[in-house]
């Protein structure tokens, strides 16, 4: 690396402090609220304009048809490119722009985005529009201190991240716009703070349990079979002997926060029996035996498990009740899988990200993979692209609170190892 370049771009950097805070005010005043999916459009027209003016060329893509996409909340995503002068490898950073709704007990104004002691408070500060904003002021700076380089770079802002990322990334990885033919390394700016490198998640498995009863009155429940019992029994069974074993699966997967570096499994909800009414309903319920009664379970997996396993787990768990229960009867129903994806802390991204943070920080970074999913799992299932890690500024607890906030050390600071991740993956002399 060309020492007085590099020093040049860290210059453009902190000299670029105003325009970022500015850029991320911007972004944050685009109520970009998911759901149900507002301002996708605005945002997208947003960022068009000012990648245009730092000569990107620009693609619109909207979702169509996906879960969400309709006229009303059209789903748009928007791919911007830069070419280098010669042909190389490209980065993408790809930011996705919906934030989550705003939620109780906030002190300030969720969209004014004000600036508070070095502080920019707003909903999806932190997740992730300061993220996406450095990303941005990384690659103008590099573009104008290296403008000869070789390669290409992307910055990609894209929908419903918050809801599963099906209108944006998934969609966008389906069409080719993640694939190893175009995109090499892939930067994703969540909020994981500005020392960490976040090279995964953990898997996911959704289900809907369904345990049969049969109707009768309520005054002679011995004439039915209440499925509220037999639910009763599977929680029981849960507790007795499925809780204890999940708590033993412990993973080599470096899990933040610590609690979930093993197996867990959320009852996400329960119900049985007659619908809850209306708040204004004043009458009493009827008497009745339910004749059903359904669970939605969360379970996160890791990679030293299989999704078979993980489901076979469960029916087992059910089957046991069953023996025990002559009435017993289920039914099981997927919802929705993921699988576990780490990528490998020596692929050339993590590397680069990884001496950027030695030189921008001046210690060494910490390696961590998320309890939750993101848009990663698309890119790496559907785009079979390993070289893909998340890194960005922002504290990662802070993401869905009251209050969010991002300070603009750590986004100026995670801009300079953005930009100079990309010296080191673009080569740039
Ligand atoms: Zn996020």
């Amino acid at each position: 690396m060309n020492k007085q370049r590099t020093q040049a771009l860290l210059t453009a950097i902190d000299q670029a402090t105003d325009d970022l805070i500015e850029l991320t005010q911007a972004l944050v005043r685009i109520p970009t609220l998911n759901p149900p999916g507002d301002n996708y459009r605005e945002i997208c027209e947003f960022l068009d304009l000012r990648l245009k003016k730092s000569g990107f060329n620009t693609e619109f893509v909207r979702a169509v048809d996906a879960p969400g996409d309709n006229d009303r909340y059209p789903r748009w995503n928007i791919v911007a490119r830069h070419d280098g002068s010669n042909r190389g490898e490209c980065v993408h950073f790809n930011s996705h722009t919906d934030v989550v709704e705003v939620g109780k007990n906030w002190t300030v104004d969720p969209f004014a985005a004000d600036l508070i002691d070095g502080r920019i408070f707003g909903r999806g500060t932190c997740d992730m529009k300061g993220g996406l904003a450095a990303s941005i002021i990384a690659a103008e700076a590099f573009i104008r201190v290296y403008p000869d380089y070789s390669g290409a770079i992307e910055i990609s802002g894209t929908a419903d991240e918050e809801s599963g990322g099906y209108g944006g990334v998934a969609y966008l990885a389906e069409r080719g716009y993640f694939a190893t033919d175009r995109v090499q390394h892939v930067i994703i700016p969540e909020p994981l703070n500005k020392d960490r490198i976040c090279l995964g998640h953990r898997g996911v498995w959704w289900a809907e349990i369904e345990t049969h009863g049969r109707i009768a009155h309520g005054s002679m429940p011995f004439l039915g079979d209440c499925a509220v019992r037999h639910m009763g029994a599977v929680i029981n069974e849960m507790e007795k002997s499925l809780f204890p074993a999940l708590q033993l699966k412990r993973t080599a997967m470096p899990v933040v926060p610590e609690g979930a570096r093993q197996s867990t499994l959320n009852i996400n909800s329960l119900h049985g029996g007659q619908s809850e009414q209306e708040d204004d309903y004043t009458g009493l319920p009827s008497a009745c035996v339910p004749d059903s009664c359904k669970m939605i379970i969360d379970r996160r997996f890791l990679m030293e498990e299989s999704i078979p396993e993980v489901k076979s787990e469960i029916t087992e768990l059910l089957d046991r009740v069953k023996a025990n229960r002559s009435d017993f009867s289920y039914e099981i129903n997927d919802l929705f899988e993921v699988q576990p994806t780490m990528t490998d802390q020596q692929a050339p991204v993590s590397v680069a990200v990884t001496d950027a943070i030695k030189s921008v920080l001046g210690k060494a970074p910490e390696y961590v993979v998320s309890p939750g999913t993101y848009d990663q799992k698309h890119i790496d299932r559907i785009g079979r692209m390993k070289n893909c890690i998340a890194y960005g500024p922002g504290i990662l607890d802070l993401a869905h609170q009251p209050d969010e906030y991002v300070s603009v050390d750590d986004m100026v600071d995670s801009a300079k190892v953005m930009g100079l991740s990309l010296v080191q993956l673009l080569n740039a002399q």
